[in-house]
This record gives C-alpha cells, structure tokens and sequence, in this order.
C-alpha cells in the first residue's frame, strides 16, 4: 500500500492513542468502546510543569498521557491509515505539547491532517495562545486549551505559571475567535464545587464553544493522589450540560454547605432536561468521546465514552445526591 506523502521530513514520528491506533489497524487488539475521534499527540519535550501530567518537564519518554498509552508511528502511516480507515472517525485531534520551537511543524502537521476533510482540533497551553491564529489559518476548526484549573490557587500550584497572564490571554482568545476556543477543565484539583461551576458558567458567557469536562486522574507521578468526588462530579456534569443549553444559571442554583443542593426547578422538569444523557458523557468538541481516558473500564465511569442506559441515566442522577427525593429513582 503507497504511503501518503506529507510536507514534512518522512522520519517524522506522531504519537497516536491506543484505542485509536486499534481503529487504524495499527495496533491489534479490540476496543469496548471505539473513539469517534481520532486522537493524536505531538509531544518532543514539553516544557509545562504540570503536576498531574507524567510527561512534564521535558519527559518525552513517559508513554502515557493521563491513563492512556501512545505509541508512536511515522507521520505518513499515521496519515495514510487516516485515509484508509476514514469512516471510523469523525473528527481529529491533535494534542500538542508546551514548546514553542514546534510551532512551526504543528502549523504544517495541522495542514496536512486538514486534507483528511474531517474537522480538526489542536490543543494548545494557555502560554502559547499567540499561536492560535496561525493554527485556524491552517484549517484547525477548532482550538482546545488546557486550562486544566478553575481558579488563580489551583492554577499557581499545578499549572506552575502566573494565572493573570495566562488567563487573560485565554479570556482574549476566546473572544476573539466565537465559538471555535474549546476549553479543558479538571475536576479534582482542588478546586471547590462552586468555584469550579461559576467558572464554567463565566466561561460559557465569555464564548467558548464547549468545556471538555475531566475528572482528574492521579498517576504515579502526580501530587494529587485521589480522584474526585463522584456525587460533586456528577453535579458539575449536569452544571456544565444545563449551563451550556442556557436552561439553568448559577444564579439559579441552591447552594447548601459549599455544594449544589438543588438546581432550582421541579425534579420532573431536570429530569426532562437530562433525560438524553448527554450531561454525563464525555463532552467538549462535537463527536469527542475520549474513551476510557479518566478511568478503567472497570471502574466508575466519569464520563461515559457512548450514550447511557436507562438504568446508567437513573443512576448517575442518583448519583448528584441532590437534597430532594431525587435520591429514589
Ligand atoms: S474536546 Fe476532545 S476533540 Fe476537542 S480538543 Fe479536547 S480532546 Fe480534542
């Protein structure tokens, strides 16, 4: 099979995730679940310092990125294999790491990952928003930032960069570009179920186009060393969903002993708004599912990679603990 050929130096390397290396038939094993969109990841060195990633400081030779594995192929396989499996994905997305001396070969891998005709997504650092309106001109539909923390504490601490900065530069993107800034936000790094929904409603009113919601997933490495809450998480789920669609605001929410308590309108009224699931799974860009990136497959679903059950919805309601009969489905 001819390879396709690229701009760039042949030996280039992308580093591609498990599951969809399986879908490309590059690796040879099953999925449970099959991601809807292709995840890649160009990564030499980053230079960020966050302390929930093991690939920081430079640590290109640390295999995984959250809980998954990335093995690395050349750069005309990768697009070749996109080519010839193109009905298995809806969407790319390229992550990228911290290092500004790549920008120039993630501008021309970008390029070459828009001949696909699939919509793309790149990931940036919020130090490096400069580069954003190089990466749209070069065909990225949509750009994610990893944000990651919700507030100037938890920020400082993990991100290890001054927040003023940062998220003003953030702020300034989102704005200059409607609809097309996606932003990543974890849960669990120690930010408060209330400061972690106000911001996502800010950001929502500020015009990002979606919030990629992340339970925080301790690793070996990591200094936090335990996942969220699992009833908070499944609140601010539902927060970021009902806030998105402009069904509830903050402003709407009661809020007893530092958590949400109810969303302010009748249990067969939220039912009715949550009923299709969507808050629970996996969100951010169109038709991103990221399976199993925040947990086993055996473990608790943070975020469910596929549409849920019946008895998955009831049960995640169930799992808010809001302060009303709610509690007896
Ligand atoms: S939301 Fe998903 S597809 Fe979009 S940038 Fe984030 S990981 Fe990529």
């Amino acid at each position: 099979m001819k390879e396709k050929e690229t701009t760039q130096n042949i030996q280039e390397k992308l580093r591609v995730s498990i599951g969809t290396a399986v879908e490309l038939g590059l690796e040879n094993a099953r999925n449970i679940v099959a991601p809807t969109t292709a995840y890649l990841l160009l990564d030499k060195g980053c230079l960020g310092q966050c302390s929930f990633c093991p690939r920081n400081n430079g640590n290109s030779k640390e295999l995984k990125l959250s809980r998954i594995l990335w093995p690395e192929f050349s750069l005309p396989t990768v697009l070749t294999n996109l080519d010839n499996f193109s009905n298995r994905f809806r969407r790319i997305c390229l992550q990228t790491s911290y290092n500004p001396d790549q920008e120039s070969l993630i501008k021309k891998i970008t390029q070459d990952l828009t001949q696909s005709g699939k919509p793309l997504c790149v990931t940036v650092h919020p130090a490096q928003t400069n580069f954003i309106p190089s990466l749209l001109e070069s065909g990225a539909e949509k750009v994610g930032i990893g944000l990651d923390a919700a507030s100037k504490r938890t920020y400082e601490k993990h991100k290890g960069r001054p927040w003023e900065n940062d998220f003003e530069a953030v702020l300034n993107s989102i704005k200059s570009f409607p609809n097309k800034i996606g932003i990543h936000l974890i849960f669990g790094l120690g930010d408060s179920e209330i400061d972690f929904v106000k911001m996502i409603q800010f950001l929502h009113q500020a015009g990002c186009s979606s919030i990629a919601l992340f339970a925080f997933t301790p690793t070996e490495k990591s200094s936090v060393m335990k996942p969220p809450d699992l009833s908070a998480y499944r609140r601010i789920q539902a927060f970021r969903h009902l806030n998105y669609k402009r069904i509830r605001m903050f402003e709407n929410l009661v809020i007893m002993d530092e958590r949400i308590s109810s969303f302010g309108i009748p249990e067969s009224q939220l039912i009715e708004a949550l009923l299709n699931g969507e808050a629970f799974q996996t969100s951010g860009c169109p038709d991103c599912n990221r399976p199993f990136y925040n947990e086993s497959p055996r473990g608790i679903a943070y975020n469910f990679p596929r549409p849920l059950s019946k008895e998955e919805f009831f049960q995640a309601v169930k799992e808010m603990d809001l302060k009303s009969n709610l509690n007896n489905f």
